[in-house]
This record gives structure tokens, sequence and C-alpha cells, in this order.
């Protein structure tokens, strides 16, 4: 088939290049979710290539894992500098991909991609993977090896492609493994890229290879017992799957999982401080971020000024053409996403009966005609929500912001953490030892006081409960690609002798 607007068709990815094969099950194609139109071919792979590329990854392994960490890192700052260099380029295919406005993906995707990848870079070339020497008496001790675990797989969601293949396969790369990474079917065309500028760096054929296709890929990849270690990102319905799986071979697992983050505004907040808060926390990437604070609380004394403050800023929330750098609200990512949201949007008017403060299911106003078959709908606020709402309760994973009241921080704190969720959640106050305390008792494993949704390299973020097992970035994050060695060296001489004469 013939490649769209110049993208090439994908092929699964090892040995260091793209490999054509025969036995392709089938094709899907990658859809520009502005227009709906196609974009690229993609060939899924085989159960045959699937090996393959496992085959590729565990022929890299020991030469790989036994390179010096600073000669590693060396390698892996040069892919950081390729990054940075190639960064438009590589946003304007997250665009095309995604359906998120050029003005974020230039300034946020690579960029926080390329930030985790140099902060493992560093991390691996001052000693993060020395161990610990404990001295047990004089003639003894103990000393620790942080070993790789082998070849390992990533699995992506959709929202973050690039930025999610850099969070899996940079520590996952400096730690010495090797990774066959999966992204979502409905935005592969970055995972090629990403090979060509690991590869162009100096990282050796066989260490970051790619399969495409469905959840059937995904499970062939996470169940093959050459895997070591699976790290998801996704949904919890999925992660259970997943989770599962690998489990059967006692893999490791990572697993960043959906939520239903709480923001609470306290009664001493800045209401435009907040209000600002609450539309990141609910429009940034179109409501399409894991640790959205989809569920805001507000004071019931407050209700009146922070819904007419909403109304104000929601103003500046513009549709538009993609690659225009005013534009900062784009559509959903793909039809069936649309549909989901869309039928969530008309939950909460029909079923949950809450009012509708704006949005609701049509496109935004002022479209230019050639977006008008693309997934568009409204930045949407609902309020006089209450908790047994099933959009209060569910997560949406779109522009919908539900807004709900409180009487005591007391009550906020419990009814915020009645969810099955832990991923995120966000204090507003003023009286900043009052957001300490209420933030220490919130049960999320992401947690913001007085703003949302920045994660910088340096912060290990993971859910809780429902929505997570580990953590990603930040030391800890190094930590999750290792496995532990512990050594008793004795100097006495002598085995202690148990079975002695009498
Ligand atoms: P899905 O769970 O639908 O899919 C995630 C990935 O898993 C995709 O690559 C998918 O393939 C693949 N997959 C599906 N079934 C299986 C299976 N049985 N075995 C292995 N892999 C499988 O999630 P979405 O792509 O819809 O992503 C949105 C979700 O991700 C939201 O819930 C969001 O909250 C969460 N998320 C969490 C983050 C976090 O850090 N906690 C960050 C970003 C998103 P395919 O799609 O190609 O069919």
């Amino acid at each position: 088939m013939a490649a769209h607007q110049g993208q090439e068709d994908r092929h699964t990815f090892y040995a260091g290049k793209p490999q054509p094969s025969s036995d392709s099950p089938g094709q899907f194609s990658s859809t520009d979710p502005s227009t709906a139109k196609p974009v690229c071919t993609i060939h899924t792979s085989s159960p045959a290539s699937i090996t393959a590329a496992i085959q590729s990854a565990q022929d890299a392994f020991p030469s790989w894992s036994s390179t010096p960490p600073l000669d590693r890192a060396r390698i892996l700052q040069r892919a950081v500098s390729l990054l940075r260099a190639r960064n438009d380029e590589l946003a304007r295919i997250e665009t095309l991909d995604t359906g998120k406005p050029f003005s974020e993906t230039s300034a946020v995707d690579i960029v926080t991609g390329a930030d985790v990848l140099e902060y493992f870079a560093n991390l691996i070339a001052g000693g993060g993977l020395n161990g610990e020497s404990i001295r047990l008496r004089p003639s003894a001790w103990v000393y620790t090896a942080k070993e790789p675990l082998g070849v390992c797989a990533g699995i992506g969601a959709w929202n973050y492609p690039i930025q999610i293949a850099l969070w899996k396969s940079a520590p996952c790369l400096a730690a010495g493994n090797c990774m066959v990474y999966k992204p979502s079917e409905f935005t592969p065309l970055h995972a090629q890229y990403l090979a060509a500028i690991y590869k162009e760096a100096g990282v050796p054929d066989g260490v970051f290879n790619v399969v495409y296709g469905a959840g059937d890929v995904g499970a062939q990849l996470t169940s093959h017992p050459a895997i070591a270690k699976v790290s998801f990102t996704g949904q919890v319905s999925t992660g259970e799957k997943v989770a599962g799986s690998a489990a059967g071979g006692m893999k490791y697992v990572t697993m960043e999982l959906g939520g239903k983050s709480p923001l609470v505004v306290l009664p001493d907040a800045d209401v435009n401080q907040a209000a600002d808060g609450a539309l990141l926390a609910n429009f940034y990437s179109s409501g399409q971020v894991c640790t959205n604070g989809t569920r805001v609380f507000v004071p019931k004394t407050m209700k009146q000024e922070f819904e007419q403050t909403v109304l104000e800023k929601i103003r500046f929330v513009r549709a538009g053409d993609l690659f225009d750098m005013n534009t900062n609200f784009g559509p959903l990512n793909s039809k069936v996403h649309y549909d989901k949201v869309v039928g969530m949007v008309k939950q909460g008017i029909e079923k949950d009966k809450a009012t509708l403060l704006c949005g609701g299911t049509a496109q935004p106003r002022g479209l230019p005609g050639g977006l008008k078959d693309g997934y568009w709908i409204e930045p949407t606020v609902f309020t006089d929500c209450t908790d047994d709402m099933t959009i209060v309760k569910e997560e949406i994973f779109g522009p919908v912001m539900s807004i709900l009241t409180y009487d005591t921080v007391d009550e906020v704190v419990r009814r915020a953490n009645n969810t099955e969720h832990g991923l995120a959640a966000g204090v507003f106050g003023r009286d900043v030892n009052e957001c300490h305390t209420v933030i220490s008792k919130l049960q999320a494993g992401i947690t913001w006081i007085n703003t949302w949704g920045e994660s910088p390299a340096e912060m290990a973020v993971g859910g809780w409960k429902q929505s997570g097992v580990g953590v990603e970035n930040g030391k800890r994050g190094l930590e999750a690609w290792v496995r532990n060695k512990s050594t008793l060296v004795e100097m006495g001489g002598e085995v202690p002798t148990v079975f002695s004469k009498l």
C-alpha cells in the first residue's frame, strides 16, 4: 500500500533495521485525528517477527550489559542531543499521530522524553548502578550488585507516545537491559524514529526493537518466556490482564495505569490560581492525561465564584489548525475514543443529570472547514456533580471537568479518597501548612500543591491502589530495571564448623 503524507510504511524493527516480512498477518493505518485522514500504513508483526525481535534483543544483551556504564551513558547522551536537534521534526510527527497541537508537542513531548534520557545517562555515569558494601565483622562483609534483568517489554499508551517510549527505554537501556517495545496501534509513528535515533547515537543493533499491532501482539510479547520484565502504560483493565500474564512467568512488572484524580480547592485558595489549575488539569492534551484532576472539589461558599472564573478562562482554550501556534486544544485521538467520550458526556447530561456549565458533544465553534471530519468535542464542564455519578466515578480521559462542592476539609479528604484509583491528587490553598496536611491524607502516588501536571525527570511517579505498581523516573525509576545480588565474603579462613566431631 502506498505511503500517506510522505510517511513510509512501518515494519517490525529489529537487528537495527525495519524488517519487511511476507508473513505479516495484516496492516492498519495511523490516522490524523484532526481530519480523520490516514497518515501511514503499519504492518502487523507476525508471531515469527515478534520472536525474531526478542531473539535480536537476546543476542545484543551480553555485550550491552557488560558495556561499562560510562560508555553506555555517552551513547545515550548522543541520543539526547539528536532528540533535541530534531525536536520540531519529531513534534510534527507526534502532532500528526496524536492530534495534540504543535504548540504542545514541540514544547513538552520530546523535551520531557529527552530530559529523562539525559537524567538516567547522568545517573549511571555518576555511579547510580553501584551497589553497597556492608561490614559485618572484621573478617566478613557483604557487597551488593545491581544486575540488569535481560530482555524487557515496553508497552505504550497513545496519549504521550514518544515520551512513554523514552520513559521506559531510557532507564531500561541505561541499566544494561535490551527492549522490545510495542507502541499503541493508534500512535505508532514515533517508534521507528526513536529506534533510528538510538542507532545513530551508537546503541548497538538489537538493543532497542519495535513490534507493531494491537492487544494480541502485546499479549504475545508479554507472555514470551524470554521476557524478564514488562513495563506497561494503559488502562486498569488491560493492566490487570498484562500483570496476570506476566505473573505466570514470575516477570517483573511496572504498571502505569488510569486514574480519577481529585483536585481540592481549599477555602482560603486564590480562586484565579485554582481555576487555572483546574483548566490545566482537565483541558491540557484535550484531557487525555492519566493524571487529570477530573474531580474538582470546591467549598460550597466558593462555588459561584469558581464557576464564573472557569467560564471566563475557558474562552482561552482555542481549538483550530494544529500547526497554528495559537491553537492550544486538539481533537480526541481516535474515533473509538471520541465515541467513548461523547458517550460519557451524554451520560452526564441524560442519566447522571449533572448541570452542564459549558461544552457538550458538539465540535468547538469556528473550526476550519478541513477539520470538520476530525474527532473534536468542546471543552466541557459539569457542575452540581455528586460522588455517585458515573462521570465522577469512571475515567473519561477527555476534556470533561466535574465540579463538586463540600462543607468541611475532613469531608473532602474522605470523599477524595473514595475511589479505587490512586494515581494523582492536588491541593490549592494559601496556607501551605494546611496544604501539606491535606496532601499527607490523600491516597495517591503523584501529588501537587498549588500547581498541576509537571512531572520532571527527577520526580518518581507511579500510582497507588488500582492505578499501578512501581514508579517511573527519579532514582527509584532506575531500581525498577535491575535485580539485586548480595555476596557475603568471609576472610577468616574457616567455614563455620557445624558438623564437627563431638
Ligand atoms: P490500553 O490499555 O487500551 O492500551 C495500552 C497498550 O496496551 C496499547 O499498546 C495496547 O495495544 C496494549 N494492549 C492491549 N491489550 C493488551 C494485552 N492483552 N496484552 C498486552 N498489551 C495489550 O490503554 P490506552 O492506550 O487506551 O491508554 C489510555 C490509558 O492509559 C488511560 O487509562 C490512561 O490513564 C492510561 N495512562 C496511564 C499513564 C500513567 O503513567 N499512569 C500515562 C498515560 C496513560 P493497542 O492499543 O495497540 O490495541
